[in-house]
């Protein structure tokens, strides 16, 4: 049951809280940043490896011989997580994780499933252990550089390139292997990529051809109790379309209200986030668009439609297109279950026809861009699952998809500089992840058909 993972993946801690002091208080998040990234990038370019195993009926050496631990390796292996960490019994279905970087062990890691934590035994450049140490679960994250090919839709390539080992459904590798948590990770992994870093650059609907090909730096936490792996968050992407162009998506932690928040910008320190995203759901269809005038479904007499009706199936998640707060969310006549936020410059957006809103929110919740507000139904005067979107700016109504919205101001001053100080590293991982070798998925996962977007 050998199985390679992934040819990228290197472990690191969580940034520190935020530091303050001057200048500029966030150089420190910054430097760790690209710290993590000119690593990995060294690392990419070593080729390193993370090979698998799993431990069945509480025998360890067979499962370190399946991660291609052996020899000297495997006597100081056993050693240090038998005496040093007082590793003794071990249990089925722990599993092991070693790293070989340029063919050599660097690292070997143990996730007992009843630990909240993993057993951590790096070897030094001689080949002897050079260190020991027990990293609980709440400090465990993953830096992971993914490419995949897109071969029909973005989710199903995401889906055969970008599954962590212990979730993938090609290797052989976890005794007991959940599907949900799977689909959970691409659809977050997804989500963050379409919807949020790249929902303005890129027409997911339109725009994505076979060919085109997209490089993911992410970030991966231990799930609670369990040896198996959850999305976090994206730290750099980049989309090349087969066509020629690129979208990119640099990372940089910057201010907002006295908050230190990442966020993403076009290498000239332009910020990648527009006032709105460009609808509310992820690949939703135009089925009504803005007009003065138009023949109404369910009326059956001519009357203006303010705003844009995308369909999607019903329980479609629904996005808040731009930062604000909730003025509304009620069952209100044609509308049916509406919800409406109060953004900045004036503006005003509405989402109608919602079969349920989302849990934990209520009016004068303030919710960010991308965040869910509810879910495509069909109530009210409605006469199929979508949602009617609206805007309006200073009170009247305006089409959305010709409105000229307020860009986010972009990076200045001695964050400009930073930013710009720090492109190269970026640049040069994105380099290193172009080299790497992709796995390939077994057959039966290789889709043709451009399906599964309507
Ligand atoms: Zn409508």
């Amino acid at each position: 049951m050998v199985a390679a993972g992934m040819a990228a993946t290197v472990l690191f801690m969580k940034p520190p809280i935020r530091r303050s002091g001057p200048p500029w208080p966030y150089t420190a998040q910054n430097e760790l940043l690209a710290h993590t990234l000119d690593s990995l990038g060294g690392i990419l370019a070593d080729t390193l490896e993370v090979r698998t195993s799993v431990i069945g009926e509480g025998f360890l050496g067979g499962a370190l011989r399946e991660a291609g631990v052996d020899g000297d390796n495997y006597v100081r292996c056993c050693t240090a997580l038998h005496d040093s960490l007082q590793w003794r019994v071990q249990h089925e279905g722990d599993t092991i994780e070693a790293v070989f970087v340029r063919g050599r062990l660097s690292e070997l890691r143990a996730f007992p499933r009843s630990v909240r934590g993993f057993y951590c035994v790096k070897l030094g450049g001689d080949g002897l252990v050079s260190e020991c140490t027990f990293v609980p679960e709440t400090q465990w994250t993953r830096l992971r550089a993914v490419t995949c090919d897109v071969r029909s839709t973005v989710w199903q390539s995401l889906w055969d390139y970008a599954l962590p080992p212990d979730l993938s459904p090609s290797g052989e590798i976890v005794t007991e292997r959940d599907s949900s948590r799977a689909s959970a990770y691409i659809s977050e992994l997804q989500h963050e990529l379409t919807d949020r870093l790249f929902a303005y650059d890129i027409d997911f609907y339109h725009d994505v051809r076979i060919g085109d090909r997209v490089y993911i730096l992410l970030e991966e936490v231990r799930y609670p109790g369990t040896s198996e792996t959850g999305f976090r968050r994206i730290l750099a992407a980049k989309y090349e379309f087969s066509s020629g162009g690129v979208a990119e998506a640099f990372p940089f932690y910057h201010t907002v209200a006295d908050a230190v928040v990442l966020d993403f910008y076009h290498r000239d320190g332009a910020s990648l986030k527009t006032m709105f995203l460009r609808m509310p759901v992820p690949f939703g269809r135009i089925s009504s668009s803005f007009s003065s005038s138009r023949m109404h479904p369910v009326l059956g007499y001519s009357r203006a439609h303010n705003g844009i009706d995308y369909a999607a199936p019903a329980g479609t998640e629904i996005y808040a297109v731009g930062d604000g707060v909730i003025t509304m969310r009620q069952y209100s006549g044609g509308y049916g279950n509406i919800v409406k936020i109060r953004h900045a410059n004036g503006y005003e957006t509405g989402y109608g026809h919602m079969s349920s809103f989302a849990q934990g929110q209520s009016v004068g919740s303030y919710v960010r861009q991308g965040e869910i507000i509810g879910y495509v139904g069909s109530t009210g005067l409605s006469t199929g699952p979508h949602v009617h979107f609206e805007m309006k700016r200073n009170g009247s109504f305006v089409n959305p998809a010709t409105e000229i919205v307020p860009p986010v101001s972009p990076l200045e001053g001695d964050e400009l500089q930073a930013f710009l100080g720090f492109l190269p590293i970026l640049e040069s991982a994105w380099e290193r992840m172009a080299g790497v070798d992709l796995p390939v998925p077994p057959p039966a996962l290789v889709r043709t058909s451009a399906d599964g977007q309507d």
